[in-house]
C-alpha cells in the first residue's frame, strides 16, 4: 500500500522506521509477550521504557539538571490554565504576547485567575509577523510571559528569545519542539501537545525548572499541580503509556538516524528554503508572513481566489499530498513540514505546485 504525504498539522505524519518498529513490537515488546498498550504502567519493563523516554529527551534537549520533565495529558490546552494556576502565585499578575489563536485561547484562560496584561499582539496584521519585544515592555511586577514560539495556524516563530530578566519566561513549543536545539535554561517553563513532532496524540511534556514546582493557587486541582506529578515521576495516575513509548522511538530515530537537533535543524531548514523559495518565485502562490519570522514547520500559502485554493486542495488530495487545507479560520493552504516529513515529500508537493501552476495559468 502506497504512503501519503500527510501535511496535517497535527496529530501529524511520524517517521516511516519508527511505525515499523512499532509494528514489530506489537505483539510482543522485547520479549515480555504483551505489547506496551497492555502492559500495567507500574511494571519493570514500562518503567525501563518511561525512564529512557525521558533521559533520552534529556540528552536530544539538552535539558539542565535543575529542570523536571512531566509526562502528562491534557493536551497543551490545559497548560493554558495549569501555568496560571501554578505559577501566577506572588502577584497574580502576567504578561502575555497574543501571536495567534493558541497565544489568544492562553491569554484568556489565564485572565480566570488572575490579572492579565497583553504586552504586545501582532492582530493588527492578521498575526503575520511577530512584534519585538525588550525588558522595557515587560511589567516588573508579572509572575511570568508567556509566549507561544511557533504559531501552526499563521505560520509565524519567533526569530528571538525575549529577554524577561529574573521573570520567568513560559512558552508552548507545541509546533516547534524538537525541530532544532533551544536553550531550556532561557525558560522558566515549556510545554508541547506531543502530536507534531514527538508522538502520537495523547502526551503533553512539561519541562519546569524546579524552583517553580510548589507554589500553586489553593484551588488548584491536584492532577493541575505540578508539584504532583514532579514527586511521583508522571506516575501519580496512569500516563499516556503508548504515546511515552512513541515519543521514545521517535527520539531514537532523532539521536540515531537524524544525528540530533542541529543536525534536524538543517534538514528541516533544507526542506522550508525549497518551499518558501518556490512560492517567493511563483506567479500563483504567495506567502504573507513577514520573511524574518516565516515558520520552519508550517507553511501558509494562498493564490488569493478561495475557489482556486479549493480546486488546489482537492487536486492535490487526489495526487497523493493530504491536509493541505488551510486552517479554517484564515483559509488557503498550509503545509505542515514538521521532523518526520521526508525532504523528497517537499520536493514531489513543489512539483505538483509547479505543475499546478502551469494548468492554472
Ligand atoms: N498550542 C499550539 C501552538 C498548537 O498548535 C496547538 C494544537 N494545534 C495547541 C496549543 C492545542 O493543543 P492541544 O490540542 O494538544 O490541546
Amino acid at each position: 500500500m502506497a504512503r501519503v504525504y500527510n501535511f496535517s498539522a497535527g496529530p501529524s505524519t511520524l517517521p516511516e522506521s519508527v511505525l515499523a518498529k512499532a509494528a514489530s513490537e506489537m505483539l510482543d515488546y522485547n520479549g515480555s509477550g504483551q505489547s506496551v498498550m497492555e502492559m500495567s504502567h507500574r511494571s519493570p519493563v514500562y518503567d525501563e521504557i518511561i525512564r529512557s523516554c525521558q533521559s533520552l529527551l534529556r540528552q536530544v534537549m539538552n535539558i539542565p539538571d535543575n529542570y523536571k520533565v512531566l509526562f502528562l495529558q491534557g493536551g497543551a490546552s490545559s497548560q493554558f490554565a495549569m501555568v496560571p494556576l501554578n505559577l501566577m502565585n506572588k502577584n497574580h499578575k502576567a504578561d502575555y504576547m497574543v501571536t495567534g489563536q493558541f497565544s489568544k485561547k492562553a491569554k484568556d484562560e489565564a485572565e480566570r485567575y488572575g490579572e492579565v496584561r497583553v504586552v504586545a499582539s501582532s492582530k493588527d496584521k492578521n498575526f503575520t509577523y511577530i512584534p519585538k519585544i525588550t525588558k522595557a515592555d515587560l511589567d516588573p511586577n508579572a509572575d511570568y510571559l508567556h509566549i507561544c514560539f511557533n504559531n501552526t495556524i499563521f505560520g509565524t516563530k519567533f526569530p528571538y528569545i525575549p529577554e524577561t530578566g529574573d521573570m520567568p519566561l513560559v512558552a508552548d513549543l507545541s509546533s516547534c519542539i524538537l525541530s532544532e536545539p533551544i536553550d531550556i535554561s532561557k525558560f522558566g517553563l515549556v510545554y508541547a501537545g506531543a502530536q507534531k513532532n514527538m508522538a502520537p496524540a495523547g502526551l503533553t511534556v512539561v519541562i519546569v525548572r524546579e524552583d517553580l514546582i510548589g507554589n500553586q493557587m489553593d484551588v488548584t486541582p491536584t492532577m493541575f499541580n505540578y508539584k504532583v506529578h514532579a514527586d511521583n515521576d508522571s506516575m501519580y495516575n496512569t500516563p499516556p503509556c503508548y504515546s511515552i513509548y512513541m515519543c521514545k522511538l521517535v527520539l531514537e530515530w532523532i539521536q540515531n538516524e537524524i544525528g540530533g537537533l542541529e543536525k534536524m535543524k538543517e534538514r528541516n531548514a533544507a526542506k522550508a528554503k525549497v518551499l518558501y523559495d518556490f512560492i517567493d518565485s511563483s506567479k500563483l502562490f504567495q506567502n504573507n508572513v513577514n520573511p524574518e519570522d516565516r515558520s520552519m514547520m508550517n507553511v501558509t500559502f494562498v493564490t488569493g481566489d478561495a475557489d482556486l485554493d479549493k480546486k488546489f486542495c482537492k487536486e492535490a488530495a487526489e495526487a497523493g499530498f493530504v491536509n493541505l487545507k488551510g486552517h479554517r479560520s484564515v483559509g488557503g493552504m498550509r503545509a505542515s513540514i514538521y521532523n518526520a516529513m521526508p525532504p523528497e515529500g517537499i520536493d514531489k508537493l513543489v512539483a505538483f505546485m509547479a505543475k499546478f501552476e502551469a494548468d492554472n495559468a
